[in-house]
């Protein structure tokens, strides 16, 4: 049984952990770097991504999560999780890993509509049409050619991969449709 680890600074990693365990893996919830040693894969959670990335700063996870990444082991950022995987965050100097050749737009669809939540087609996950829940979401402006297209929404990304790194604008974790925490599992075991 694979370990799979919540990163659990700040937002919704709960919600993550329990899907996690549904799909019968063993879980971890990670506030140290010797925690994360012990697992075989990261989620960064939704949440704020100012605050995840101030308390990672003062957790010492920065340098040790992006060592770990560099060394394969598969990470997924979703919504505020995404924007720390990016390299670029417009507008805004905040703490992030820097992981995926990304340039994110906070807050992107705008501020009138806060949350919404829309069918996606998203072809790695079979047929049936994803239901993504956006909360305040960020989509992704630019891209580099290395990373992979999964999903868009009103021609905006919104969500990607690239390498061991995966990266979803929404929540996959509140809705009851577990494939895309599948697949990243999927990713964990063709890691190992
Ligand atoms: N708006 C948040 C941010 O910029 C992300 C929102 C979320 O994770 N649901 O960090």
């Amino acid at each position: 049984r694979r370990k799979i680890g919540l990163l659990a600074m700040q937002g919704a990693f709960v919600d993550h952990e329990k899907v996690m365990q549904k799909l019968d893996c063993e879980t971890l919830q990670v506030r140290t770097p010797e925690q994360l040693g012990q697992v075989d894969g990261l989620i960064i959670p939704g949440g704020e991504s100012t605050t995840i990335g101030k308390l990672m700063d003062q957790f010492g996870l920065v340098d040790a999560v992006t060592e770990r990444v560099r060394n394969g082991m598969p990470i997924w950022g979703t919504c505020a999780g995404m924007i720390l995987l990016a390299k670029e965050i417009e507008g805004s100097d905040q703490l992030r890993l820097g992981l995926m050749d990304l340039k994110v737009r906070r807050n992107a669809f705008g501020r009138q509509v806060d949350s919404f939540e829309a069918p996606l087609q998203i072809e790695e996950l079979g047929q049936e049409p994803f239901p993504a829940v956006f909360i305040r979401a960020p989509y992704i402006a630019e891209k580099s050619d290395n990373v992979s297209i999964l999903a868009t929404y009103q021609d905006k990304i919104v969500a990607v991969r690239q390498g061991c790194c995966l990266a979803a604008a929404f929540h996959p974790e509140l809705t009851a449709d577990s494939r895309m925490h599948q697949y990243f599992l999927d990713m964990v075991n063709q890691s190992l």
